[in-house]
């Protein structure tokens, strides 16, 4: 096994410090190559998933190739502000970092951190982007039905088939080239979930077996069924004031049951009921309980718009 270090030096910072990409490379024997990274949105912590991978990896890569990227943009994570890290959109023009693909080697400094991982990742057989979902369940997004195999060894129950005009994220840099990608969504922004990890982590070896880099008999078989949706419906505060929720991430609901709670910070005492217009799932909902007018709350997917894997 031969394990590997190294920095990719994108520029440096207003203090002179390097902006570097670091990326951890396991190679046993010839075999596949895969590609997986992390944290291109700053505050997305799915480190734990690269974390728990590697240290199995090293033990048990059979044939091929990984190239870790547990900080795929070092620029996202300086960001701070109090305790939390705002590494959503780039502070300096307002872009999602995740909107640049395949990236632009003399633009700015998040189209070069997109050029730069475009250029690790344009060799691999496989390519898998790490996030995190406001607060979600974990769930694939996948650009192409064709992916729906990949999807399926994943195996996690609600995912999500984007297929719609490319936005720059990472797939819009890989589909052009042909590389099979999905993107992840490991759980909850500011997270440690050990059952989410999990659920990943055997999601990733059963990928991993598929490509014949690990022995199958160490991927747990997937349990329950999986389904994807393309249309989901989000749910928007017809009033500024404090949200409780009142059904759970991942458990169906039915039509007539209450969504949430609103409580409008005009009128104290006052509750606004949001009632499900029709069966279906909440898969994602705003991680916070303060909304202005107009926000999103949560997301669900109608009953009637799942399909089985
Ligand atoms: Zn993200």
């Amino acid at each position: 096994m031969q394990a590997l270090k190294k920095r990719i030096h994108i520029g440096n910072t207003i203090a002179g410090n390097p902006i570097d990409i670091v990326t951890y490379t396991l190679t046993k024997g010839k075999g596949k190559r895969l590609h997986i990274q992390s944290g291109i949105h700053g505050g997305e912590i799915t480190y734990w998933v690269q974390h728990k991978l590697f240290r199995f990896l090293k033990e048990n890569l059979k044939a091929g190739e990984v190239v870790f990227v547990p900080c795929a943009n070092p620029a996202g994570w300086e960001q701070r502000s109090y305790f939390y890290t705002f590494g959503k959109f780039d502070l300096y023009d307002g872009r999602d970092p995740n909107s640049h693909f395949p990236g632009k080697a003399d633009g700015s400094l998040h189209q070069r951190i997109a050029h730069a991982l475009t250029d690790i990742a344009k060799t691999a057989d496989l390519g898998l982007d790490l996030h995190t979902a406001r607060d979600s369940l974990p769930y694939v997004i996948f650009t192409q039905e064709k992916y729906l195999p990949l999807v399926k060894d994943v195996g996690l129950k609600y995912n999500f088939l984007d297929d719609g005009e490319p936005s720059g994220s990472f797939d819009a840099a890989l589909d052009p080239l042909g590389i099979d990608n999905l993107c992840i969504e490991c759980g909850s922004h500011d997270e440690y979930d050990a059952a989410k990890t999990e659920e990943v982590f055997n999601g990733i070896l059963r990928l991993l077996a598929r490509l014949g880099m690990i022995d199958g008999k160490r991927a747990p078989k997937a349990s329950g069924g999986s389904y994807y949706f393309r249309d989901h419906k989000k749910i928007l505060t017809r009033d500024a004031g404090y949200v409780r929720y009142d059904v759970e991430l991942g458990k169906p609901f039915k039509k007539g049951d209450t969504l949430f709670t609103l409580h409008p910070s005009a009128e104290l005492g006052a509750e606004l009921p949001e009632i499900a217009k029709e069966d279906g799932v909440m898969y994602k909902r705003s991680p916070t309980h303060i909304y202005r007018l107009g926000d999103e709350t949560l997301h669900y997917i109608p009953k009637s718009r799942l399909m089985k894997v």
